[in-house]
């Protein structure tokens, strides 16, 4: 069988990329080795892990004993839990094989390898079937970093993965790593009832974000979980009671016992796979795909993108790489090109950002200034109970232009779409202070941010 396009993984690169070139009219293969389409993000990554963040939250809320009403404490049945994590999974995937029928994609489930530069077999336990193409699109994703002291084959010892399965309920759980997915875990966990250690290397946690915005969470969350940042964890000792945990840090070293460990240090890129090397596709030494900023590898008519490409590995950037790959193979002129990819941690409250930080400012000595809006003077914020936020906008200080912008607070990630739109519009601060956002409302903290940098108000 010959097809225009054979696509290599079912995430949301993968996805994408099939169905914008079915969209577009070409023959299209899309191949994935496990049982559902949807890769990490759909089964074990970002879906998964908001249906239990979803919990979490009424949990928190039901837990809050202010405003004249309190709640008896939450009982908890984990097996229905379990139950809404799978069942929101199994809707969207369920939904992806449908959508991949609608569009006559053919799926093989199955392992691809390439055997040429033109050609792939897809082996799984009954049948080795063989696909020519015309063009491929690699988007095998990534993978968890293990570490090589940790004994992760104890099943106290968890990576993202396993811990969404929520097999138990630990008192004390350790989190090594403090960046998004690690912070998320770590608030459905303590929900649930465990006590978090969050131990993390650098000198603040989510260190995509600029630090007054992680301090509000931080100080937000001071009850809930143990922060240690500049420690290093340097050991992991399974005994039958417990794992011992050392760890060091400026001053000196020291230990604790835990219940379970999850592992979130990061994912590394599945470049070294499926024979990709071997046809010619060119890869650095951490396993990442070197293309253009049209997602051509050093093989013209294969492309790569997500997360097995650098940049962020996220979701949204790894469907908008997809559909330009799948446009450029129809012969549209298309481009990477986006200003703005934006980042949100769907933790408690939201911590979200987009464009540059003031951090990535400095470093690209951009003359720039910020206008940040303090929540404690929303009036939405204040009436929901939740004042502890910010909306801050960093702009270029000659042409007031927006270069970035960072949100913590309740529905931080949903307010941050429409300044991922003014980046990529080229809107200044006049822009936005001009357009009138609605009153009283948590967006309109943009608003009034903008005026506060324009000068409108004082
Ligand atoms: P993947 O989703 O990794 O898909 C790759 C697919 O290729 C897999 O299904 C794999 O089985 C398949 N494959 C690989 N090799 C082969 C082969 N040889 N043959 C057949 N199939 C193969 N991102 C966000 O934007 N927002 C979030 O909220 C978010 N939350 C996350 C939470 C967690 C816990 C995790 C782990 C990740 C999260 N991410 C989130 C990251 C997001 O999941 C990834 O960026 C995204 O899935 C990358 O998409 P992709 O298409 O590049 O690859």
């Amino acid at each position: 069988m010959t097809y225009d396009v054979v696509v290599l993984g079912s995430g949301p690169g993968g996805y994408a990329s099939a169905f914008r070139a079915a969209d577009l009219g070409l023959k299209v293969a899309l191949i994935e080795r496990y049982k559902t389409l949807g890769g990490v993000c759909l089964n074990v990554g970002c879906i998964p892990s908001k249906a239990l963040l979803s919990v979490a939250g009424k949990i928190r809320s039901a837990e809050q004993t202010d405003k004249g009403i309190s709640f008896s404490k939450p009982t908890i049945d984990l097996e229905a839990i379990r139950q809404h994590r799978q069942t929101t999974v199994d809707t969207l995937t369920n939904n992806l094989a449908l959508m991949a029928k609608g569009r006559h994609v053919d799926v093989y489930y199955g392992e691809g390898k390439f055997v040429s530069t033109t050609a792939m077999t897809v082996s799984n336990q009954k049948v080795q079937t063989s696909l020519e193409f015309k063009h491929a699109i690699i988007a095998v994703g990534s993978k968890a970093i293990k570490l090589p002291f940790i004994p992760h084959d104890d099943p106290r010892v968890l990576d993202a993965t396993s811990a969404l399965q929520l097999e138990r309920i630990p008192k004390h759980l350790l989190v090594i790593g403090g960046g998004i997915i690690g912070l998320e875990m770590a608030t459905v966990y303590q929900a649930l009832g465990a006590g978090v250690t969050i131990v993390e290397l650098g000198n603040q946690i989510m260190t995509g974000a600029d630090k007054d915005l992680v301090r509000v969470f931080q100080q937000a969350n001071k009850d809930k979980f143990n922060f240690l940042t500049q420690t290093q964890v340097t050991d992991v000792t399974a005994t039958p009671e417990s794992l011992k945990v050392s760890m060091t840090n400026k001053d000196d070293g020291f230990s604790l016992d835990v219940d379970a460990v999850l592992v979130s240090i990061g994912r590394s890129a599945n470049g070294n796979t499926s024979n990709i090397a071997e046809i010619g596709v060119k890869t650095d030494d951490r396993g990442f795909i070197l293309t253009d900023d049209q997602g051509r590898t050093s093989v013209e008519h294969i492309f790569a993108i997500g997360d097995v490409t650098h940049g962020p590995m996220l979701a949204h950037k790894a469907a908008h790489q997809g559909h330009i790959a799948a446009e450029v193979i129809a012969g549209h002129s298309a481009h990477f090109q986006a200003l703005a990819i934006p980042s949100i941690a769907y933790t408690y409250p939201e911590v979200a950002w987009v464009g540059l930080t003031e951090e990535q400012a400095k470093t690209q000595n951009i003359a720039f200034k910020t206008a940040v809006f303090p929540w404690s003077a929303s009036g939405r914020a204040i009436a929901a109970g939740n004042a502890a936020g910010k909306t801050k906008l960093i702009y270029e200080q000659k042409t007031e232009r927006l270069l970035g912008a960072g949100i913590v607070g309740d529905h931080a990630g949903e307010l941050l779409g429409e300044l991922t739109l003014a980046i990529e519009f080229g809107a200044t601060l006049e822009d936005i202070a001009l357009t009138i956002h609605a009153h009283p409302s948590l967006h309109e903290t943009i608003g009034l941010a903008a005026e506060l940098g324009a000068g409108t108000i004082t």
